[in-house]
């Protein structure tokens, strides 16, 4: 630990974030990067607690995160980026896009603000690339090993690059016509530039991934081609398969689930042009959000972007409280009152609204019919029960509305059915403690095994996965299986 006392004298700053009226105008990123000074100064205030609930508890990828803030502190910048590198593949996509639950698990966050830890994370891989000190890390020699990787987003990446370091001939296939899964096409540019996600791209390239898009697999290639010519196949197909909402008038022109809207936009910030018959665009538009989460919040900010009359974001829960309850002690993740960046540019919200009945006039959406919830919420915080107030039913006036109430889980498709792949009570592919499935040499990783979650939490799990293809192509019964196979 650098400086005792550096919590006690530095108070938290993070970067700062274009005022709204500003940001609004484009998709591109708005928080700015401290000073690498004032970063180190915001080092210094870890506490190297002797349980770093940050790195053990907090963080998805388990970053060593107290050890790389007393290297910054000190100046060692390359060796906090090597540090950060050892858990984390892809820091400058977390020290963007993260929730930080690390920060909520910092200690100083019991009475104080604490360590800007995204910042310093984002701002450690930022120098790496300014310096030039990450660059391609090819493997010093070759397994002959072939290994497929099925999904692009970042659990498939992580894999990928694990496992072609390792000396295995890695390849991606990815249905879409870019490489990146939910990076690519989800998460708005605003929340992390498309630059980002290519510098990365190409050094997976230069280390030998092989990437192959529009392949749908299970369809343009079958599973049992994948199964008999590579060794190893890792599936990380995301959980693509949105939850409906099922009340009458789901049908009327203006009803859509958030995903189409969000990819369009992501193809027109990349250039591409979206026909006009399958255009979704909220300019001028009544816009109601249904759903929080960070894809309610993605609706909200890309709706202003594009010019809405209003947005109005609506939830069934309660009002979160704005202090921890007794059932949510620190160092859980806080479910208390918070504002989102989209949320902070200009939309009106209402809880306890369910949802009851789209309103619509000649096929076309006008409105949608809500009732209002009356919650009780029990003494030590945790979730109560809920009913409908008698005549409380009203319409709220929308064109547009967006279905963002989460994900089911992967997609049960040929390549799933196929490989006939056990599935767990939540639709989600069962693995074992190396990641792999029921089927020998199969593996899954990412929001396929976990159900929808977080970028970080994709990245570990494509990590595991490709240390458990490792071992298994490694290990000496597979290595004689094979060889007998080949005989
Ligand atoms: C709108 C939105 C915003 C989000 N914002 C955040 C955020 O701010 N922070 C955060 O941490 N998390 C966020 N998340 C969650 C995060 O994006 C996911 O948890 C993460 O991307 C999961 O990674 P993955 O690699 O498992 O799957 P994905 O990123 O979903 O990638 C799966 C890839 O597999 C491909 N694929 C599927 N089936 C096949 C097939 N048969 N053949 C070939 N390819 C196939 C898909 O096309 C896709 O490219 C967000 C999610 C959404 C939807």
């Amino acid at each position: 630990m650098g400086k005792p006392s550096g919590f006690l004298e530095t108070d938290r700053q993070p970067g700062v974030k274009l005022p709204v009226d500003e940001r609004i105008k484009h998709f591109n990123e708005f928080e700015s990067n401290v000073s690498d000074s004032v970063l180190e100064e915001q080092a210094s205030r870890c506490m190297d607690c002797g349980v770093p609930s940050c790195h053990a508890y907090g963080c998805g990828v388990k970053n060593r995160i107290p050890d790389w803030n007393d290297l910054i502190y000190k100046g060692h910048w390359k060796r906090a980026l090597a540090l950060l590198h050892s858990t984390n593949n892809f820091p400058e996509f977390t020290g963007r896009v993260c929730p930080a639950t690390c920060e909520a698990s910092c200690t100083l966050s019991i009475n104080r603000r604490p360590v800007t830890i995204r910042q310093i994370e984002k701002q450690i891989a930022e120098r790496g690339w300014k310096e030039g000190w990450i660059q391609p890390q090819p493997a010093e020699f070759k397994t002959g090993k072939r290994v497929a990787v099925i999904g692009s987003g970042p659990a498939g990446l992580a894999a990928a690059q694990q496992l072609v370091r390792k000396g295995h001939n890695v390849t991606v296939f990815e249905k879409d016509d870019r490489i990146g899964g939910m990076l690519r096409y989800g998460i708005p540019d605003y929340k992390i530039d498309r630059s980002v996600l290519d510098r990365r791209l190409n050094q997976l390239i230069e280390e030998g991934v092989s990437f192959e898009t529009q392949v749908d697999a299970g369809i343009d290639v079958s599973a049992m081609y994948l199964s008999r010519s590579f060794d190893a196949v890792v599936i990380c197909v995301g959980a693509q398969i949105p939850r409906n909402l099922v009340i009458p008038g789901r049908g009327l022109n203006g009803v859509h689930f958030a995903m189409p809207f969000l990819t369009q936009q992501n193809k027109r910030n990349a250039g591409d042009t979206i026909p006009e018959n399958e255009a979704i665009t909220a300019q001028g538009k009544n816009v109601i959000v249904i759903g929080g989460g960070d894809t309610g919040s993605d609706c909200i900010g890309t709706s202003i972007r594009q010019g809405a009359a209003s947005v109005t974001h609506i939830y069934y829960q309660d009002v979160p409280p704005k202090e921890r309850a007794l059932c949510n002690p620190w160092p859980e993740w806080p479910t208390t009152f918070s504002t989102s960046s989209s949320q902070e540019e200009g939309c009106e919200r209402f809880w306890k609204y369910q949802t009851k009945e789209f309103v619509g006039a000649n096929g076309n959406l006008t409105g949608l019919k809500v009732a209002e919830l009356d919650w009780t919420r029990p003494a030590d915080g945790s979730r109560g029960t809920y009913t409908e107030i008698p005549g409380s039913e009203k319409i709220i006036p929308a064109d547009l509305v967006f279905i963002s109430i989460g994900f089911q889980h992967c997609e049960h498709g040929p390549l799933l059915m196929d490989l006939k792949l056990e599935l767990d009570k939540r639709g989600r592919v069962k693995i074992d403690d190396n990641q792999m499935t029921c089927l020998p040499g199969i593996f899954a990783a990412g929001d396929a095994e976990l159900g929808a979650s977080l970028v970080v939490r994709a990245i570990y799990s494509g990590r595991q996965a490709a240390a458990g293809v490792h071992q298994y192509l490694m290990s000496e019964r597979t290595l004689k299986l094979k060889e007998n196979e080949s005989r």
